[in-house]
């Protein structure tokens, strides 16, 4: 199957009146998503972000859980960790992770044509190249890089119309309803 990837973007993101504004990293963003991506044998989870500062405080993290005392304590968190790369931009993790990459959004609202989960699970069984899903953080990934995307999934849509999932948990529902 073509090799499939997670990105943890933080920017471009959108605060929450909409203006564009760039995350900080959340130590626990990175263990559930790193957890997400093993459970499901991806590629790897990128985490995106423009700042060095930012970049070393997620690699430090890193440090400690695969590489020191954290996996000591706990191997399996370490094995998780271990799918991570750290990125300045999308375009870094493009080049990582293959030629041709596509890059599909998710999102609690549609910003253009949507695919629905089963019609994106079918693409993935049949295509060549590369895919990264892209998860946002702040008030989710800005419109533009929703605009840009080969592919926009469908919100995921609970049983009323409360809709303010955590990265953590839209990125578990995600992978489920596209690999599980
Ligand atoms: N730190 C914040 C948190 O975890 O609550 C980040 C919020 S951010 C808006 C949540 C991200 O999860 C979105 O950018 C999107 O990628 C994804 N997401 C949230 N709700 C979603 C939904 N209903 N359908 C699809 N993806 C969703």
């Amino acid at each position: 199957m073509t090799p499939v990837a997670v990105a943890l973007v933080h920017h471009p993101v959108v605060a929450r009146d909409g203006s564009p504004m760039t995350a900080s990293v959340t130590n626990l963003d990175l263990h559930d998503l790193a957890r997400c991506v093993r459970t499901y044998a991806l590629a790897a989870l990128y985490v995106v972000h423009p700042y060095e500062s930012q970049r070393m405080l997620a690699e430090r993290i890193l440090e400690h859980w695969v590489r020191g005392s954290g996996r000591e304590r706990i191997p399996d968190r370490g094995e998780a960790l271990e799918t991570v790369r750290v990125v300045s931009d999308l375009d870094a993790a493009r080049a990582h992770l293959g030629e041709g990459t596509a890059v599909w959004t998710t999102a609690a609202r549609a910003h253009g044509a949507i695919t629905e989960y089963a019609a994106a699970r079918a693409a993935l069984a049949t295509r060549e190249r590369p895919v990264l899903l892209c998860f946002g953080t702040g008030w989710g990934l800005s419109p533009e890089l929703c605009e840009r995307a080969e592919l926009r999934l469908a919100p995921i849509r609970g049983a009323a119309d409360y809709n303010h999932l955590s990265v953590r948990a839209a990125c578990a529902i995600t992978l489920d309803r596209l690999f599980g």
